[in-house]
């Protein structure tokens, strides 16, 4: 059977939420990010608005970048629980069409609606009730692709961004593709890009073009893979319920530190946030990568397999220690750290209680109840309701050494 496949990627999403909420800011540069300290701002921007992206301004651009390219503009810093409440409601209101809605992200989702059609009219006609209500009930836009697969709905909601809403039909797929850059194949990063480029390749209809074995001294074994994508083919079914595959966190230090102590002190407390957010997810990780960069932005990720899966602040700091040990010491000032959690996997899934009854003997559950009445007060009481010794500023907030405290 024919299938319906929609994609919906919302616009600006953070930067959208902080101007429906505060109304003054629309029609004006918002930038979501770290605070920009009138151009000595360190971290990045987050997220902008379209009227801040006429500026330059873009995601990951530095955040004094960001200022002295647009100074008039408004600086917010993140609310990610106003956002991750929005999203809830959002993906809410998906689930009212589909039961097979997958998460991409807080903001992305791909829907199956080949079952839904009887009760609420053709995919097109579905697309368009939910971009719709998704102005008229929070005042945001979404962009929607609609096609028989994933791949085309993803590059249709792409295609016409921002506001957009692009339907491929049957029978059309290849010649939607042929004209587009082949930078908009999935899996194709500017590596492959370059080496496409290289034989001669520009478009999507140039690589539909090919057989297999004219592709694969470029390509290898991807290349069927990659020409099947071209003429508009995936079978992938949408995946309700999907995981996320990492949770992370990091931090862009005050100032560039050479202090060892102030580094363990904010992995500790990376370690923290994703342990809570782990927790609040019923998720466990298996693996878990350590990022460092330091003063030239040089940049170096740094992995470990953990030996049981978990969702505890200490077994992510311990092997984020671990992780520090392996990063090769320069001599040069520490910029930023993060932490990220993958291979994850639900606590109460079967595969996690199976892993369980082949592990040793469980220790007591001390520090699973220590975390669990932890993150029950931050519910209550807000996150900064109660936090490790170790973690309180000190003084002015410059790194400095200091004694970690036993936690009672
Ligand atoms: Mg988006």
């Amino acid at each position: 059977m024919t299938r319906a496949i929609l994609h919906l990627d919302m616009d600006a999403f953070y930067a959208s939420v902080e101007q429906c909420d505060h109304p003054a800011w629309r029609g004006r540069p918002v930038v979501v990010g770290a605070d920009p300290a009138e151009g000595r701002g360190r971290g990045v921007v987050a997220a902008c608005s379209y009227e801040a992206r006429a500026f330059g301004v873009r995601s990951a651009l530095p955040i004094g970048r960001a200022w002295r390219l647009c100074p008039q503009g408004v600086f917010v810093r993140p609310r990610m629980a106003r956002y991750a409440e929005v999203s809830r409601s959002l993906f809410a209101l998906l689930r009212e069409y589909t039961d097979l809605v997958e998460p991409l992200s807080i903001d992305e989702a791909f829907l199956d609606v080949t079952g839904s059609r009887r009760l609420w009219g053709d995919a097109e006609r579905i697309g368009r009730e939910i971009k719709g209500r998704v102005q008229r009930e929070w005042g945001l836009v979404a962009s929607v692709g609609v096609a028989p697969n994933k791949f085309l709905a993803k590059v249709a909601s792409d295609l016409e961004k921002p506001d957009g809403f692009v339907v491929v039909r049957l029978g059309e797929e290849r010649s939607f593709l042929e004209p587009l850059p082949i930078g908009r194949l999935w899996g194709v990063g500017p590596k492959t890009e370059e080496r496409l480029r290289r034989v001669g390749l520009r478009t999507i209809g140039d690589v539909a073009r090919l057989r297999p074995e004219d592709l694969e001294p470029a390509l290898g074994e991807h290349a069927g893979d990659l020409i099947a994508l071209a003429r508009g083919e995936d079978s992938r079914p949408v995946a309700p319920d999907a995981e996320p595959r990492s949770l992370g966190a990091e931090t862009t230090f005050e100032r560039d530190t050479d202090d060892l102590e102030a580094v363990r002190r904010t992995l500790l407390g990376l370690a923290d946030r994703v342990g809570s957010r782990l927790r609040g997810e019923g998720l466990r990780t298996a693996r878990v990568t350590l990022k460092h960069r330091d003063e030239t932005f040089h940049t170096i990720t740094r992995s470990q397999a953990l030996s049981r899966p978990t969702d505890l602040t200490e077994d992510l700091y311990a092997a984020a220690l671990v992780l520090l040990d392996r990063v090769p010491h320069r001599g040069r000032r520490v910029r930023l750290v993060g932490l990220t959690a993958t291979h994850l996997g639900g606590t109460r899934a079967a595969g996690a209680a199976q892993l369980d009854l082949f592990a040793p003997p469980p220790r007591p559950d001390r520090l699973g109840e220590v975390s669990r009445v932890v993150d029950e007060i931050r519910r209550q009481f807000g996150p900064r309701a109660i936090t490790r010794a170790a973690l309180l500023p000190e003084g002015d907030g410059d790194p400095r050494p200091r004694q970690r405290k036993k936690r009672s």
